[in-house]
């Protein structure tokens, strides 16, 4: 089983059609690089930096630290791309100390609606920009990619790319190293997913963050067991939204990929394949088994049944049906 593995790793993901997929890893810190190199991830495809926030009784990361932090991922990363995704504080990863000035999320009665991501980093323009800064830094050292999660409203892109040319200026000025780094949307908010027109027209590429999406359209707390069973990655809703995502990036010509737990979840691959997605990011450890269902699958006729799942009432069952494990050729 080892030895099985260990040749899966060095396998490329490309499809019976010939059909080349990235296989990406989601990383908390540095520190997981290894595991996801060793997995044979071809790059990080979520580098989430709110865990270097977090657990902290003290100051939170200044620049220096946070650099060397990024700085440490990428050099792990060995020249593969490194995606950095800006912090995602709030709802279910609170910080000791929400804001600079008062504890706001304690007075927060739905967290996950709150001040949360990028709506934070955007009421600490400082810090905001201290991360960017950091993160720029990153990017003389190898392939960085910036994320920006939790993007609903054009205000929060236009204030976005302020802050980011302000603190590219900031670097010019001081005659720091950076390069101009790609920058990506997570569309993990309804919102973002209805209008991603917008959204193809200010970034590079999107991510699709479903653990979010799911949990804002279907209004079910993803973090709330009572409702738990209620959290149903399978609605048509959900599939709908994701479906039309990948479609409408690549017909812009934008790189797509999805980075929640569905991307890692060998149950969906024939249906995000057919969607048109060729680029998934998930925990390392999922990547073999991912890996071992795209070896397996033909996009083109994965992609003839993919009308009939998205219509039908139970998506569930009638992706069962079509594509049982081994039959995804079918
Ligand atoms: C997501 O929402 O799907 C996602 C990848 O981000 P996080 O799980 O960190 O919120
Ligand atoms: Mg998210």
């Amino acid at each position: 089983e080892r030895e099985r593995l260990a040749r899966l790793r060095h396998t490329p993901a490309v499809t019976l059609d010939g059909e080349q997929v990235a296989l990406l890893a989601n990383i908390e810190l540095p520190q997981d690089a290894p595991a996801a190199l060793a997995a044979g991830a071809v790059g990080v495809g979520l580098f989430r930096t709110e865990f270097l926030f977090m657990n902290r009784q003290g100051e939170l990361p200044g620049e220096d630290e946070q650099y060397e932090a990024y700085r440490a991922a990428v050099e792990a990363m060995q020249g593969l791309p490194v995606t950095i995704r800006t912090v995602d504080v709030g709802a279910d990863k609170p910080l000791e100390r929400m804001s600079m000035s008062e504890l706001r999320h304690e007075h927060t009665l739905n967290p996950a609606l709150g001040l949360r991501a990028i709506r934070w980093s955007l009421s600490e323009p400082s810090m905001f920009r201290m991360q960017l800064r950091a993160i720029l830094r990153a990017s003389a050292h190898g392939k960085v990619r910036l994320l920006i999660p939790m993007l609903a409203h054009a205000n929060e892109i236009r204030q976005t790319f302020e802050i980011l040319a302000r603190a590219k200026q900031q670097l010019r000025d001081a005659g720091v190293a950076h390069t101009d780094v790609e920058v990506g949307a997570m569309i993990e908010v309804p919102a973002a997913a209805l209008q991603l027109p917008l959204f193809l027209r200010h970034f590079d590429f999107i991510s699709i963050g479903t653990n979010d999406l799911i949990q804002y359209t279907l209004a079910i707390d993803r973090a709330d067991e009572a409702v738990a069973h209620l959290y149903d990655p399978w609605h048509p809703a959900v599939l709908r939204l994701i479906a039309d995502a990948i479609r409408l990036a690549r017909q812009a010509g934008k790189d797509v990929s999805v980075c929640g737990e569905m991307a890692g979840e060998p149950a969906f691959t024939p249906l995000l394949l057919a969607m048109g997605l060729r680029s998934f990011s998930m925990h390392p450890s999922q990547i073999p088994a991912v890996k071992q269902r795209i070896l397996r699958s033909d996009t083109q006729k994965l992609a003839l049944h993919l009308a009939s799942v998205l219509a039908s009432d139970d998506p569930h069952a009638e992706s069962k049906r079509l594509w049982t494990s081994g039959r995804e050729a079918a």
